[in-house]
């Protein structure tokens, strides 16, 4: 297949849901997570939960980097915006995350805070370049895909000797966060949350290639398969899990072959190991502080790293206690067990993280899946 719409087919999306009907053991219960915002989007956009058999159960995983910063970063960007001198800028979804206090970055700039949007980070050294006499924080998230561009913008600077330009890094890991819930009591001691098996991501792994998760099917034995995000790339994933299941195989298999290798990207993968290094601990929302899974500047790129050249506060206030974004985040809730889902907070007032950017499973669900519920209720 060749085009976009090829990979949109309904009548082929129906056969290959039959085939995982008729290859599903009605005797079991399949538990497949997908790690990835873009595959939760994917599943609500295009209802492919309905073309499921009932004993085939999808589970959203943490993999939406705006869902899963934590509180204490978002003001802590929050922070960086109001020093004086400061212009912060970050890409748009960031903007509107709520921190504590009802606070957010859209409502900081709204009381005098000069915060501005950027669609990469070129456009960041721009600003630099442009404003001499301000200081320019670029508000770094995200998995491995946005990490090299970061990575260049850092080289950049350096490059053309920008002295006002800054990057306020909170870049995480996947495996670490894929370690991080296979440990969790409900995977492991409690049993609350079941997990058979990984939708593995699409474009962190273009980037770091599909050689890290052998650790996962090994180690844990849970099958991955790597899939890209067009619905019928979803299907053929699970029909690939169920499969494996079945055969009792643990391995990682690639159905994203359009773009994914073993390896990688070489030539990304060495910027980033030139430029970064592992932070001890960070905090993720709904997994807690995970162990080596995210990056911090090397020295001697400290002169980049805004929080070697401010002293950023690193308190967590946590989240508001009637959300249940960590809960979901860990695959232990759906945004329907939130009582203030679509009442109290929507796309347009969200109350929490997981309301914010497309792929949050909350968003998803109310973008696509709640007719689905009002359906069923009728
Ligand atoms: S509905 Fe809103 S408040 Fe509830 S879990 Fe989702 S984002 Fe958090």
């Amino acid at each position: 297949m060749k085009y976009i719409d090829e990979f949109r087919d309904g009548e082929l999306a129906q056969s290959i849901a039959r085939a995982i009907k008729a290859e599903a053991d009605p005797a079991s219960t399949y538990h497949i997570m997908e790690f990835c915002g873009g595959h939760t989007h994917a599943i609500s956009r295009y209802g492919l939960e309905d073309l499921l058999p009932a004993n085939v159960r999808m589970i959203h995983g943490p993999g939406c980097p705006v869902c899963v910063l934590p509180i204490g970063r978002i003001d802590a960007a929050i922070w960086l915006a109001r020093q004086p001198g400061v212009i912060l800028c970050t890409y748009g979804d960031m903007l509107r995350v709520p921190g504590s206090k009802r606070l957010s970055l859209l409502k900081a700039k709204a009381e005098g805070a000069d915060v501005r949007m950027v669609y990469s980070t070129m456009d960041a050294i721009k600003l630099a370049q442009s404003n001499p006499d301000r200081q320019v924080v670029f508000f770094a998230i995200g998995f491995e895909t946005t990490t090299p561009p970061t990575a260049v913008a850092i080289k950049q600077a350096q490059a053309l000797e920008l002295k006002n330009f800054s990057v306020f890094c909170n870049h995480v890991l996947t495996p670490s966060a894929i370690t991080q819930i296979l440990d969790s009591p409900e995977v492991r001691e409690l049993g609350t949350v079941k997990l058979d098996a990984f939708i593995g991501p699409a474009h962190v792994s273009t980037i770091i290639g599909s050689r890290p998760y052998e650790y996962f099917a090994e180690e844990y034995q849970r099958p991955v398969v790597i899939a890209g995000f067009e619905p019928l790339d979803v299907m053929q994933a699970v029909r690939m899990l169920v499969r494996q299941i079945n055969e009792g195989r643990f391995e990682v298999e690639n159905e994203f072959a359009r773009a994914v290798t073993r390896d990688g990207n070489e030539k990304a993968k060495s910027l980033v190991a030139d430029m970064f290094e592992l932070r001890r601990v960070f905090e993720w929302r709904g997994l807690g502080m995970v162990p080596y899974s995210a990056l911090r500047l090397k020295e001697p790129y400290a002169a980049w790293d805004a929080e070697r050249r401010w002293d950023v506060p690193q308190d967590n206030p946590g989240d508001n206690k009637a959300c249940e974004c960590g809960a979901i985040l860990r695959g232990v809730k759906k945004p329907i067990d939130c009582k203030l889902f679509g009442t109290i907070c929507t796309p347009e007032n969200p109350m929490g993280s997981c309301m914010v950017s497309a792929e949050g499973a909350c968003a998803a669900h109310w973008t696509y899946g709640r007719f689905r519920d009002l359906e069923k209720s009728e």
